[in-house]
């Protein structure tokens, strides 16, 4: 007599155990996707971590050093038309949105200043003629637009002397402040050198004047030697910033900086 039932035993062994293996083999792909899932947030995670620390340090670069692709976010300075004279721009200020379009006078050479402060600086120059020096601005306002010219330049110059693009642009700020930050856009600031500027003896004496009697006319030595930590920008013996003869006179006498004096106003 057949045995039906032994023989449905023997055939569905198999088939449990392939209905088990199938389990199992479904479970382990469910633990493995659910793995994978939690690998992926985890890179997701890293990722946007990664990108958030880029991103603060290029807003922290642009905010505090005045460059890189946020330097357009750097705070405006203080501005009003009473105390034009004393607006603070510099890595850390920006010329301000409401700050008008300056009223320039041209000099001889084709330079061009605030008109405002022309008649105190031909005084100077005057008073530089007649104790035997040859000066000159060598440079005065400038248009946003130069400066920006000024910057890529000097950044091509060091790119062309084989140094990367990025270590290039840190390099040329080093001389050449960010289009938004040099006075020189405001029109009250010039660079005073010998004629030609070539005479190294010629403009150390044009310095030696200038540090001794700019104040008497409303200039200040701007960047003044040990004052980088304040001002933002290293020696420099030739930039002379216009803020009107009390101001001079009072920074002068207290050895205070733009920065110093403004602040403590
Ligand atoms: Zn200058």
């Amino acid at each position: 007599m057949p045995q039906p039932a032994r023989q449905f035993e023997r055939s569905a062994w198999p088939e449990r155990f392939a209905q088990s293996a199938q389990q199992s083999a479904r479970r382990f792909a469910d633990c493995r996707r659910a793995r994978n899932r939690v690998l992926a947030l985890r890179r997701t995670a890293v990722i946007a971590a990664a990108i958030g620390i880029v991103l603060a340090g290029l807003v922290g670069l642009g905010r505090f050093m005045g460059v890189g692709p946020f330097a357009g976010h750097i705070p405006e300075a203080r501005y009003s038309a009473e105390s034009w004279n004393l607006t603070v721009v510099n890595r850390w200020h920006r010329i301000p949105d409401a700050y008008p379009e300056p009223d320039l006078t041209r000099l001889r050479n084709g330079e061009q200043v605030d008109s405002r402060i022309y008649p105190d600086l031909q005084r100077m120059f005057d008073a530089m003629r007649a104790d035997g020096l040859n000066p000159e601005v060598s440079a005065g306002y400038r248009t946003r637009a130069t400066q920006q010219r000024i910057l890529d330049e000097k950044i091509e110059a060091y790119w062309s002397e084989g140094v990367p693009r990025a270590a290039a642009r840190t390099k040329a700020l080093e001389t050449v402040a960010v289009p938004g930050t040099s006075e020189h856009e405001l029109g009250l600031a010039v660079d005073v050198n010998a004629a030609g500027m070539n005479d190294a003896a010629a403009n150390q004496k044009v310095y030696a004047w200038l540090a001794e009697h700019a104040a008497q006319y409303g200039f200040v030595l701007r960047y003044p030697d040990g004052g980088t930590a304040v001002t933002g920008v290293a020696y420099e013996p030739w930039h002379y910033r216009y803020v009107g003869v009390q101001a001079a006179s009072a920074m002068c006498a207290n050895d205070l900086t733009l920065e110093e004096y403004a602040g403590a106003m």
